[in-house]
């Protein structure tokens, strides 16, 4: 393959392009950095796309980009039309003293790039780039690409939907949609993903008194918001780890044996995860299988709870306010809208039962960030067995197949755009340590990512 040789010959000067844009700090919220980044991308991509364009949002602009079919295969047949997603914006890179070089400098240390970002995600992207761009020098790109770059995924890509219905044209007749992001499995396997947990986080702020006060001199009669946001929280969930919230299960979809089978194929180890993890025992439902937790099943997640102060901060004090965030993970079929109106019913339902309840949640207020929907795309479709053909190609072996990653990702807004089927094929190794100190991707890993992008836009071409 004529696109190979030209990988080979020009794969530094790829990654010496993918540092430049590195260098680039795109945090999502350092606005002018983020359009830095974006103005980079599309002079870089202009250099061989048919079609570039910044679309401005209220946020961050989204980058699109085109590539017309240089040659078909079969001159009768409409070609394969794929769009690929990616994000330029990054995580901050706090906290700055634990990484071992600067952040925003890439470093290649034993074989792997270290720098924010480089992982999650302009490396992945920045491998379909160069496939791409390896293809249209050699005169071989047989398949129509589209490729779209989100400047907001870190923080939920809350404009991505007004960027999508500015230039609906650009989404339409699409045949499939590729996302390269999140780490690879655990196992080291090239892996196909064929969809995503969606996500709803819900903000609780109880505050119960106008101050702090001395835990001794009105212990007793001053409330303590701790004790009674863990009263409305045991409210929610039993000790089994089932959330009691009602209808919360009713719309958790049933997996298709195809499903199924891959995930016993998966053949997953729980002394492994014992292991990577530190645990001694398994949180959450405690009746369902474990490979069914990971991805099957929701979940009601505390993820931080603040208060008070302790170690050499401690006072002893009744603190006057209390913080409790969650997140629910959602599965198939569960809708955020419909799980936050389950969650506010329940609430209500509290203030009912008696006065206790009542008392607290009268104090208390709620806010709504953040939620995508899951995605799932049927294992079952034909396009399952090119993919796997080319990541096969393109890593030397076999990939697995996951019905369900255990992140969230913008996935529904290209869904509702598209409506077609969507995969995620992870070309970061897994211990990129994406959103951490020390975030990196291998150098190998980067290659082979860009060789199944090529493998697979040649087998789009047939
Ligand atoms: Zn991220």
């Amino acid at each position: 393959m004529k696109s190979l040789e030209y990988l080979d010959k020009f794969q530094n000067s790829f990654l010496e392009d993918l540092f430049d844009l590195i260098r680039i700090p795109s945090v999502t919220r350092d606005n002018k950095s983020v359009q830095e980044a974006a103005n980079w991308l599309e002079k870089r991509l202009k250099q061989t796309a048919d079609f570039v364009q910044q679309i401005p949002t209220q946020g961050n602009p989204v980058v699109i980009a085109e590539w017309k079919p240089q040659i078909s295969e079969i001159s009768a047949k409409v070609p394969t039309t794929i769009l690929f997603y990616g994000h330029y914006d990054v995580q901050p890179p706090d906290p700055l003293d634990k990484w071992l070089s600067p952040p925003f400098e890439p470093e290649i240390r034993d074989g792997r790039i270290y720098a924010r970002g480089v992982g999650d995600n302009k490396g992945q992207f920045f491998a379909h780039i160069a496939a791409i761009e390896c293809m249209i020098k050699s005169n071989q790109l047989g398949a129509h690409v589209k490729l779209i770059l989100d400047g907001e995924e870190e923080l939920g890509s809350v404009n991505l939907d007004e960027a999508i219905s500015i230039e609906k044209e650009f989404f339409s007749n699409i045949d499939l949609v590729i996302v390269s992001d999140g780490p690879a499995d655990p196992t080291w396997k090239p892996t196909l993903e064929f969809g995503a947990r969606g996500i709803v986080t819900i903000q609780l702020h109880l505050q119960t008194a106008k101050g702090d006060v001395h835990s001794g001199n009105f212990g007793g009669i001053q409330p303590n918001p701790v004790w009674d946001l863990i009263t409305i929280l045991k409210t929610m969930k039993d000790d089994t780890g089932k959330c009691l919230i009602n209808g919360f299960y009713n719309d958790v979809f049933t997996p298709s044996e195809a499903a199924l089978d891959a995930v016993k194929k998966l053949n997953r180890d729980p002394e492994v995860y014992l292991d990577q993890l530190g645990i001694s025992y398994f949180g959450e439902e405690q009746d369902q299988p474990l490979v069914h937790r990971l991805m099957f099943r929701p979940t009601f997640n505390i993820r931080g709870f603040s208060s008070g102060s302790v170690k050499e901060k401690a006072k002893t004090i009744i603190p006057k306010e209390a913080y409790v965030e969650l997140d629910i993970r959602l599965v198939p079929n569960q809708e955020p809208d419909k799980i936050k109106q389950l969650f506010f019913n329940h609430i209500e339902k509290l203030k009912r039962t008696n006065d206790r309840y009542k008392q607290i949640l009268e104090r208390c207020s709620f806010k709504s960030e953040t939620s995508f929907y899951p995605m799932f795309t049927p294992i079952g479709l034909p396009w399952t067995e090119i993919l796997e053909r080319s990541i096969q190609k393109g890593f030397g072996e076999k990939p697995l197949l996951i019905p369900l990653a255990g992140g969230s990702l913008p996935l529904y807004s290209l869904y509702k755009a598209t409506k077609k089927p969507m995969y995620i094929i992870p070309y970061a190794q897994p211990d990129e340590d994406n959103h951490a100190p020390n975030e990196n991707m291998m150098v190998e890993w980067f290659v082979k990512g860009v060789k199944t992008s090529l493998y697979l836009l040649e087998n789009l071409a047939k």
